[in-house]
């Protein structure tokens, strides 16, 4: 090689700052650039195969595809070599020197509008490729040889990355490309067997062409350690996404599964879906069969990984499927995604919006069908994982009904441990019944028993009984289903029919004085009426409409999150047919100043507050109560 066919070229001044805002921008994320450097070969590997359809001789000599990497302690090098399809002196001053490329030339337009706290950003935007090298390597050499072209035709390009380049026509055998970074003093890592092996399981793993590295063993032959190099391959290539359904085995879905989500299990459903139309994308999503480890101990990240073109962008793609479906694990490959750098910009891409969109559907259908044709294996994923679909109820209104449609809920009518759907609430709805009622508590046992149901009992109504904590918050967002509006039992009772409307408002007249003289005994009580739906309780307390459910207070108790909040105050419901409200309103009638009337009245409220299970503000005085009457009862 003679010094005379060196040349020495300026890049572009613009792209001088490309390389400085890349490597500023990347600084965190170094190890991008064998990502970008294995997903250019991994290009020139498929571009030559598709030219030589046309044009059979590019394929002349080595056809093994692969991808090479060569790590060299004692240079501090690390070569990467392909077998693709190569560049020319002209191609490599075009695609390496220039700012011809209107990726960049986009990007520099947009960096002369920008203010400077934007301008890291804005690198996300465009593919950094080539010159992310620069970020671990002091200066980068690259020799090419373009398919079909002879070995003298070949070229050799160095840079320091600092605004000058050497370009000299030199020999190369061998069809394609290798780009030898000199790495930087603290680089030294990407040397290392392990940490390139990572890197490439990380980033790479799918990637079509095997990606290989020279791996020295040493083994014992005749007692005596003996050194071979073996080419070891890095990646998996298994893109079973980019596979036809036909093609993939349980087996293999099963194994792909186990490796992205650290779950022992097979999956409950694997979903494959090929997007055709107007976006195309690949995806390969699993339903787990429970909450992993993930889940139970908190920090989950939601969404599945994002791959463009089998290059993997992003671990968890959050703007691919909704925190509430963050149980499902997979990969998306979208190739007509932009290969960003910057996961900030890239989730802002209108794109993944419309493959949310498609993804949510498919997999809230999924869950429909395994509910409808696996039931016995829904319900167990119901019972750990529902209450996460459930938020779904209050964040994502587009839908609420095909996440409705998911929900199993225990009731009145039907045994503990066994589940209604609201599909089937509605269908056995008696036809005087219009709302779907539900009654929110901790316990199954101590709903059941809720004097607030007694109506309910009466009538023959079903009520859906909730006890996950989460219900108290998502279940009201649902408001109705399939136009039936959904109601709290505890504030709103069964219309009477109108016999029984004239008998209570005939009562309440009577009623009025002791109410009267009751109120300013119970502090705690805004109002007290006679109710519409006691039937064998003498007492209970309801809650305005609007106000904050007993349950939800003690919720809120138990989280630390009533400070400064004044308990509401709610509403003294008492049975005019049961003996003790009768009795209380005789005792009254013959002598309103009894102190009894007061006491008794207390002890109405503390049976309300009971019943419900919520505490006595003073358990004594309930006690010292209880004792005086029993005292009397067991004198005879
Ligand atoms: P991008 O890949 O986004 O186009 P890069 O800066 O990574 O941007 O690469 C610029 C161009 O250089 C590529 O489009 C390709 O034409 C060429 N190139 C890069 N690496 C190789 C390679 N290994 N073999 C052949 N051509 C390459």
């Amino acid at each position: 090689m003679s010094q005379a066919n060196t040349e020495r070229m300026e890049f572009k001044s613009e792209l001088r700052q490309v390389l400085q805002l890349i490597t500023h921008s990347l600084y965190s994320h170094k190890e991008v650039f064998l990502r970008e450097l294995i997903s250019n070969a991994c290009d020139a590997i498929d571009k030559v195969r598709f030219n030589s359809l046309a044009n059979a001789h590019l394929l002349e000599g080595d056809q093994d595809w692969k991808i090479k990497l060569i790590p060299d302690k004692d240079a501090g090098t690390l070569t990467i070599v392909d077998n693709g399809i190569g560049m020319n002196r002209e191609s490599i001053i075009d695609n390496l020197g220039t700012i011809a490329r209107s990726g960049t030339k986009a990007f520099l337009e947009n960096l002369k509008q920008a203010d400077a706290t934007q301008k890291p950003d804005l690198i996300g935007q465009f593919g950094v490729g080539f010159y992310s090298a620069f970020m671990v390597a002091d200066s980068v050499t690259v020799m090419s040889r373009a398919a079909g072209e002879p070995a003298s035709s070949a070229v050799r390009w160095i840079s320091d990355g600092q605004g000058e380049f050497t370009l000299e026509s030199v020999d190369k055998a061998t069809r394609g490309t290798e780009i030898t970074l000199h790495l930087k003093e603290d680089e030294r890592e990407f040397l290392d067997a392990w940490r390139l092996r990572q890197v490439v399981k990380q980033f790479s793993d799918f990637v079509e062409h095997p990606i290989v590295m020279d791996v020295e063993h040493t083994e014992k032959v005749e007692g005596e350690d003996k050194k071979t190099i073996q080419e070891e391959t890095l990646n998996s290539r298994k893109a079973l996404w980019l596979r036809s359904k036909s093609d993939v085995t349980q087996d293999e879905y099963n194994a792909f599964y186990k490796q992205i989500s650290n779950d022992f299990e097979e999956p409950l459903k694997v979903i494959h879906y090929s997007g055709e139309g107007t976006i195309e994308f690949k995806a390969l999503l699993y339903i787990p069969k429970r909450k992993g480890f993930d889940m139970q101990f908190g920090d989950v990240k939601a969404g599945p990984r994002l791959y463009i073109n089998r290059v993997q962008i992003m671990d968890h793609c959050e703007a691919l499927l909704p925190a509430y479906l963050r149980f499902v694990k997979g990969v998306v490959d979208c190739p007509d995604l932009p290969l960003n750098v910057s996961r900030e910009i890239l989730q802002h891409n209108p794109l993944l919006d419309k493959i949310q969109k498609i993804l949510v559907k498919t997999v809230l259908k999924a869950l429909e069908e395994l509910k409808t044709s696996s039931y016995d294996a829904y319900v167990p994923f119901f019972e750990d994982l529902g209450d996460v679909l459930k938020e779904g109820l209050s964040r994502d209104w587009d839908h609420k009904e095909q996440i409705a449609n998911l929900l199993l809920f225990e009731s009145l009518k039907h045994e503990a441990g066994t589940f209604t759907t609201l599909a089937q609430y509605v269908e056995g709805m008696p036809s005087d019944q219009t709302e779907i009622f539900y009654l929110t508590g901790e316990h199954r046992a101590a709903l059941e028993h809720s004097p607030a149901l007694e109506a309910f009992k009466e009538r023959g109504w079903d009520v859906l009984l909730l006890t996950a904590p989460i219900d108290e918050f998502v279940i009201p967002d649902l408001r109705e289903y399939k136009g039936k509006a959904l109601k709290a039992a505890d504030r709103n009772a069964p219309e009477l029919k109108p016999e029984e409307q004239k008998k209570v408002e005939e009562a309440a007249g009577k009623f009025k004085p002791l109410f009267e003289a009751l109120q300013p005994g119970l502090k705690a009580v805004k109002e007290i009426r006679l109710s519409k739906r006691l039937k064998e309780s003498a007492a209970c307390l309801v809650a305005d409409e609007g106000a904050m459910s007993p349950n939800l207070e003690r919720l809120m108790q138990k989280l630390g999150r009533t400070e400064g909040m004044e308990p509401s105050k709610r509403i003294l419901e008492l049975n005019p047919d049961h003996p003790v409200v009768a009795g209380l309103l005789d005792l009254f009638g013959r002598n309103a100043g009894d102190p009894r009337v007061q006491e008794y009245g207390e002890l109405l409220y503390d049976q309300a507050l009971l019943a419900e299970g919520s505490r006595l503000a003073d358990p004594s005085a309930f006690i010292r109560r209880v004792n005086a009457l029993l005292a009397k009862d067991v004198k005879g």
